[in-house]
């Protein structure tokens, strides 16, 4: 087993100057702490790391559960799949590149029939595989060689807009739909929309303000906080949210405005 103890001097995962070698101490002292997950959701969130090189695997793990969380590992597409399954992670931190069965296509599977948040992690740097990940329904993505601090602060963000609940959110209505920010569902009528956590972040932002034209950049902010992600990347998203809504009879509440963003219409 490697452990980052020996490994980290010479691991480019780790090499950068925010981030000292494994083990450091001031994870849990600093002002900048996020809060922490694990109080705020009574237990302690699972994250299942899907990645088939062991080294970068373990600091991962380590990372993460440094920060109070649990970890499950899956070393192959078919292993995260049926641990998906058996142990029902709260978030997955999926690498695209994997033997067995590829991340992008363990991916189309956990959106079949799920809405787990979904964090991809690719060593490619293609656009083109990030914006295929999102259009598939990953929540966010990062790209190697990543800081591991980055990426515990970017599942932590997930986390934070998908499960835990805030103070006071109010179930919205607009038009025939139904927004509980609470549950994180959105209703029309008897139904339910089967939305990722990150299309359901934008339908929430959108219906906070009926008819105002939201720019890219301020749905990006609301939605993907703490993401470096490309402001075409909510394009992806709202494209994906208007499918959904289409197949609900609701597509033209949904607008594109033309050089601004986005609105949603009461009716
Ligand atoms: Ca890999």
């Amino acid at each position: 087993m490697v452990t980052c103890r020996e490994d980290c001097a010479d691991n480019p995962y780790t090499q950068t100057s925010q981030n000292p070698p494994y083990p450091f101490t001031k994870m849990r002292d600093g002002a900048d702490m996020e809060p922490s997950v694990t109080d705020t959701l009574n237990r302690v969130a699972l994250v299942l790391v899907v990645e088939d090189e062991p080294e970068i695997a373990e600091i991962l793990e380590g990372y993460l559960r440094r920060d109070g969380f649990r970890t499950e590992r899956a070393a192959n597409g078919r292993q995260a799949l049926s641990l998906l399954r058996a142990a029902q992670p709260d978030l997955v931190l999926l690498d695209i590149q994997l033997p067995e069965l590829d991340g992008l296509e363990v991916l189309r599977r956990i959106r079949s029939n799920g809405n787990t948040p979904v964090i991809l992690v690719t060593a490619r740097t293609e656009d083109l595989d990030k914006l295929l990940g999102l259009e598939l329904g990953a929540d966010d993505y990062v790209t190697k060689p990543f800081s591991p601090r980055e990426v515990v602060a970017r599942v932590k963000a997930v986390l934070r807009r998908t499960v835990l609940p805030e103070v006071s959110r109010p179930i919205m209505r607009v038009g025939p739909l139904e927004i509980d920010s609470e549950k994180v569902v959105a209703r029309l009528g008897p139904g339910r929309l089967e939305l990722t956590p990150t299309e359901f972040r934008l339908l929430e932002t959108l219906a906070r303000t009926p008819g105002k034209a939201f720019s890219r950049a301020e749905l990006l902010e609301a939605a993907l906080p703490d993401s470096d992600a490309l402001e075409r990347v909510v394009d992806v998203h709202l494209k994906n949210l208007r499918k959904k809504l289409d197949a609900a009879g609701v597509g033209e509440m949904l607008e594109t405005v033309r050089g601004v963003g986005y609105r949603l219409w009461a009716e």
